[in-house]
């Protein structure tokens, strides 16, 4: 199969920067970029997709999501908005436990079937590349069971999914220690001995993992040959975005309270940033990271959904996007290189991912609006056209 972009009115490639072009098209052929230029003309064959006043932009990358599990939390979300603190609903029974509960009495079949649609709404907002990670199961079997449904995704979803172990949190009944020992001595080994994993990550963090669990879980799980991820200084600063640069993790997420040595460590040690404004607004929590420190030092960074039950329930990266916008001050431009390029390299593969190029597989959105601004600032619409996955249409509707 072959396609036609035409006439796009801008072309967001990624290369340098935003690498935009003016009104120009884009060849498909067998699924790869085979030309991007001013007046290419179609073989009778190729379906042609009219861009005109149209942005083109590489299919966006949602480098952090927790989106296999069961239940839903509404419940919790509107005693929050009666002022009750997110701990003192975890202390109660709600939180993460309330989903692992949920989670651990579905079936595989179940947790594949809910996934599965919660995918097809990704793609209707342009996402082309997902990162799931487990965490709701929290015993040898049930994260093994969510793991399996997230390779599952990967064998038969439209879009790329990359998967992760998740050290998420302490079951109910049993201590802390034991479940690290537990998921040195059990977990991680049989996910690495099934391959079932690409990624390990641990939540660090007050009231979650301290820094010495975390390190020696990351430094087991290396030792698996795996990558690494932490979910750090969400709550307090616990120095995750060292530890981070100290371990050679991936990517670093959440860093709300992150400060300007731990985002020059991770910028040394070649740790991607993932920023996550869905979670501070559902939250409601006051403490912005200070995205200033990011361009003083020249520091890239990513934006993700962490779309999960109890924090949020965005999927649409162009929200998430405005949200980084709006609630932190991140630039526009900058959001776009972070839903994109930079989400790529957060995953491992900003080679060959979140960017248009000739020669490269076609992941590509086209979005209706002229000018690449409007994604941000009209971002309460469906402006998603058209989603294409390695040169194939996975989403379109004409106007
Ligand atoms: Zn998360």
């Amino acid at each position: 199969m072959s396609i036609l972009i035409k006439n796009a009115s801008e072309i967001l490639t990624m290369n340098d920067g935003l690498g935009l072009l003016k009104d120009r098209s884009i060849f498909i052929d067998h699924g790869v970029i085979a030309e991007i230029g001013a007046g290419l003309t179609a073989p009778s064959r190729a379906q042609v997709i009219d861009a005109r006043k149209c942005v083109v932009m590489p299919g966006m990358v949602d480098c952090h999501t927790h989106l296999v599990f069961a239940g839903s939390r509404e419940d919790e979300f509107a005693l929050r908005i009666g002022g009750v603190k997110y701990e003192e609903i975890a202390r109660q029974g709600g939180g993460i436990a309330n989903t692992v509960a949920k989670t651990r009495t579905a079936s595989e079949d179940e947790l594949y079937k809910l996934a599965r649609e919660r995918i097809d709404n990704l793609v209707r907002s342009g996402t082309t590349t997902v990162e799931i990670k487990s965490g709701y199961g929290l015993s040898r079997a049930e994260e093994l069971k969510i793991l399996r449904v997230i390779r599952r995704l990967k064998d038969n979803a439209p879009i790329e999914v990359v998967s992760t172990f998740l050290v998420h949190a302490v079951p109910v009944h049993m201590k802390r220690r034991d479940y690290v020992d537990m998921v040195l001595e059990e977990i991680l080994p049989a996910v690495a001995h099934q391959k079932i994993a690409e990624f390990c990550d641990v939540f660090c963090d007050k009231g979650a993992f301290p820094n010495g669990d975390t390190e020696k879980i990351l430094d087991r799980a290396r030792s698996f040959n795996m990558k690494l991820k932490i979910h750090a200084d969400e709550l307090s600063n616990t120095g995750g975005a060292d530890l981070a640069a100290r371990m050679g993790c991936v990517s670093a997420d959440h860093l709300i309270f992150t400060t300007k040595s731990g985002v020059r460590k991770m910028r040394d040690a070649g740790v991607m940033p993932v920023l996550l404004p869905g979670t501070t607004l559902y939250l409601r929590s006051k403490r912005r990271p200070k995205i200033q420190d990011y361009y003083d030092e020249r520091t890239a960074f990513a934006i993700a959904s962490d779309y999960n039950p109890g924090t949020c329930l965005i999927y649409s990266l162009p929200r998430i996007m405005a949200l980084a916008c709006l609630m932190y001050g991140v630039e526009i431009e900058s959001a776009l290189l972070a839903v994109t390029i930079n989400a790529a390299r957060a995953l491992d593969r900003g080679h060959r991912l979140g960017f248009i190029r000739k020669g490269m597989p076609a992941d590509l959105v086209v979005l209706n609006v002229n000018n690449y601004k409007k994604i941000v600032y009209q971002f309460g619409e469906d402006l998603v056209q058209w989603v294409i996955k390695k040169g194939k249409i996975i989403y379109g509707k004409n106007r």
